[in-house]
Parts: structure tokens; sequence; C-alpha cells
């Protein structure tokens, strides 16, 4: 049977990065960029002052008291350039006159205990030592025209549009979000403002499944519940293919139950190319495609739903959506528990204690997998490699953070 590693490798070989479009900067959070960065000028642009204060010579260090000569609020341009003796008032920000290489902050001078209002004193004194540079920011410090600033591939964070819009970028080149169609299916799945009757249950995957797969920036059209009968799921993933989207995820009817024609249906109008992987929860894992829209279908009970999500479509959304940096990061947890595994690589379920920068993983209980609570209440997803039996109380595992 497929390894994870195996099986994962052939779905993401089938997929790239999806087009590029150009959007306004405040749409651009949390999407991926999809061109290199450089900053079309310095940051900062001219030297100017990190103090509200007075531009100064340190040449004039020695000298006990300076003439006030200019006064320089933020957003204005200096019409002066210092000479001997001379000092211009100055705002944080504002751009530096000529000559003035350092700056005093109002603290520090005579100016801070007069009672001056807003105009400038004709002179100013001083107590503290200047050297040059004290309380400038220099051009280019921070960074250099041409330098790339951010990187191809970057899921875009805050302060990332910050420095973009530091740097004049308006609109930015990003990748399309991924489009994804999702459906449940089972006879006995009822909407969730649906009275229950008997034998029936809530459709919770397609909640649970949508919400993490825009969380992991796609575009989920969500087209409802497939009944257990072959047109039903046809129907359905006609549709699917109707709406153009890069991927197609069910869940559900893709084990060896009577009436689960998933499998069947991929098969027989498009390509089947695995069924099984040899993980748990969720060994029963189609991929493939439908009318050559890519497709992945995953197991019914809603942690295997989930976990298969989790170790393969997320990676997938990654890959289309441009992401570089995406493989869900990992972190070793101790185990305050044996463990006992069947030797499939298993995804178990657990809370993640900090004791002195170490990280303990307890199952949170029954790892059935209908057991949605014992999800809820997990921190972390504990991987099991394959062909472990048992891990004894203390040793190290990776575990996906949720
Ligand atoms: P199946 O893969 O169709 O055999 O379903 C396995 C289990 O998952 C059954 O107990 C189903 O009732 C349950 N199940 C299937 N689809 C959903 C869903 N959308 N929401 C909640 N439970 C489901
Ligand atoms: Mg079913």
């Amino acid at each position: 049977m497929l390894s994870v590693t195996e099986a994962r490798e052939r779905i993401l070989s089938c997929f790239q990065a999806a087009e590029e479009e150009t959007l306004p900067l405040n749409d651009c959070a949390n999407r991926i960029l999809a061109a290199d960065v450089p900053a079309p000028h310095d940051l900062p642009l001219f030297d100017n002052s990190s103090m509200d204060g007075f531009a100064v010579r340190s040449a004039d260090a020695s000298l006990l008291t300076l003439s006030v000569v200019a006064d320089i609020p933020a957003g204005s341009v200096p019409m002066v350039a210092l000479t001997r003796g001379q000092a211009a008032r100055i705002m944080t920000g504002a751009q530096l006159p000529d000559g003035a290489d350092a700056v005093i902050p109002v603290e520090d001078t005579d100016f801070n205990s007069r009672e001056a209002g807003t105009s400038a004193p004709k002179t100013v004194s001083f107590t503290k030592n200047i050297m040059q540079g004290d309380n400038v920011r220099a051009r280019g410090v921070d960074l250099h025209a041409g330098d790339v600033v951010l990187q191809k591939g970057r899921k875009l964070k805050p302060q990332d549009l910050g420095l973009l819009a530091m740097l004049g970028f308006a609109n930015v080149k990003v990748h399309k979000k991924p489009r994804v169609a999702l459906l449940s299916s089972g006879d006995e799945l009822v909407e969730v403002d649906a009275v229950l009757t008997a034998g029936k249950i809530h459709d919770s995957n397609s909640y649970a499944l949508a919400a993490l797969m825009q969380q992991a920036g796609a575009e989920v059209i969500r087209l409802g519940v497939a009944k257990d009968t072959r047109s039903s799921v046809e129907g359905l993933l006609q549709q699917a293919v109707a709406q153009n989207v890069d991927l197609i995820v069910t869940s559900a009817g893709v084990s060896v139950g009577a009436f689960d024609f998933i499998k069947e249906v991929i098969e027989s109008n498009g390509r089947l190319d695995f069924w099984r992987v040899n993980m748990r929860p969720g060994k029963p894992v189609v991929f493939g495609e439908y009318h050559g829209t890519p497709f992945i279908g995953l197991p019914g009970n809603p942690v295997s739903a989930f976990v298969g999500l989790e170790v393969f479509v997320r990676p997938t959304l990654e890959k289309l959506s441009g992401q570089l940096d995406g493989n869900r990061r990992t972190v070793k947890v101790r185990c305050d528990e044996e463990i006992e595994s069947d030797g499939r690589e298993s995804y178990l379920r657990a809370r993640i204690r900090d004791e002195n920068g170490v990280h303990f993983a307890t199952l949170t209980g029954p790892q059935g997998s209908g057991n949605l609570l014992s999800l809820v209440q997990a921190d972390a997803l504990l991987i099991i490699p394959a062909g472990v039996k048992c891990v004894p109380v203390g040793q190290e595992v990776e575990a996906i953070l949720l």
C-alpha cells in the first residue's frame, strides 16, 4: 500500500501554482506573492530626525548656545543650510537641513523648560555632549533601492503590507486563489438546520473542511450532499467540473460499503490514481481526476476527513496558491504516555503541555475516527511513523500543531 509520503508526492506532482493577478494592496493580506519585490527607492528616502529637538552640526559641540535659524515641521523641506553656530528646530520625521549631522532631543535643551507655545526660540542651549549621527535616521539605513525586500512565494503578512505601502506599491502581483468544489455524500446526511429524524445525522464535514480549506487560502464552492446513488454522485461531480475549479474534494463514499459509489464513478469517467494509503485514520483516500478535473476523495468519518485534508489537501492548496514556504511546520513533542499503534502511519489527537521549553503530549482520550470532540480538545496531531507498534513514555515524535 502507498505510504503517506508517496501518496502526497503523487498528488503534488499533478499541480502547479495558479496564474497571477494584480490586486489593490488592501486585498493582499494572506495572499501569495507572485514575483520578487525590489525596492524602488531607499528607505528612509532622506536623512531625517528620530526625535523632536534641534538639528545641529556636531562640530559645534563645544559651543554653549546656538542661534535657531529655522523651524522644520514634519513634511516640510528645510530651506536653510546650517553654518557654524546655527541650529534648526526640527520635528520627528522631518528632513535634516544641509550642514546638520545630529539632533539634540528637546528634553536635553533649555527650551524644554520654557513656556514657549508652538513657536521656535531664537537661541538654544544644551548640556549633553553631541556626537555625529545622534538621533538621525540616515537615508538608506533600512534598505536600498533595488534590494529584494519580499520574495516570490511568500504569504503576505500585515507587516509586509506596511512595507509595500512605504515603498509606494498600490497594487501587488499575487497568485489567484485556488478554487475548490466541496461535496459530502451519504443518504444519512441532512443540512445543519434540518430536524434530525431517525437514522439521520447533520452533514458536519462540509463545515470543518470548508473552513480548513479557506484558512489554507482557497475559495471554496460548496455543492451540498450527494445521495448514495451513482446518478446523484455523478450529478454533483458534473456541477463541480462546470464550476471550473482547480480541485474537487469529497468526503465519504470511498470505502468498501455496498453504496460507496465514488471510486467507481471516478474510474469510469476519468482516472483513478490510488484509493488507499497506509495511514490511520483515513486509509481510504482516493486520488484521480473526473472529466479532467483533479479529485481527492476523503473518507467520511469526521476525524479521518479532517486528517486527510490536513495531510493531502492542505499541501496541495499551498502548492496551487504558489506558496514556497508552505510545508506545514511540525514540532517535536515528547510522549507523556505509552502509545500503541498498528504499524500504519498514525495521526493521533493530543494536548500539548509546555515545560521549560519542552512540549509534552497527552492523548485526548478515545481515538475513534468518528469522535470529533477529541479533535476539538487537541492542540496537535502526533505523527507515529509507519512500522512503529509502540512508542514508549518519554520518546520524541513529530506533531502538526492545530
Ligand atoms: P462512509 O465513508 O460513507 O462509509 O462514511 C463513514 C462514516 O462517516 C459514517 O458513519 C458516516 O455517517 C460518516 N459521515 C459521512 N459523511 C459525513 C459528513 N459529511 N458529516 C458527518 N459524518 C459523515
Ligand atoms: Mg456513506
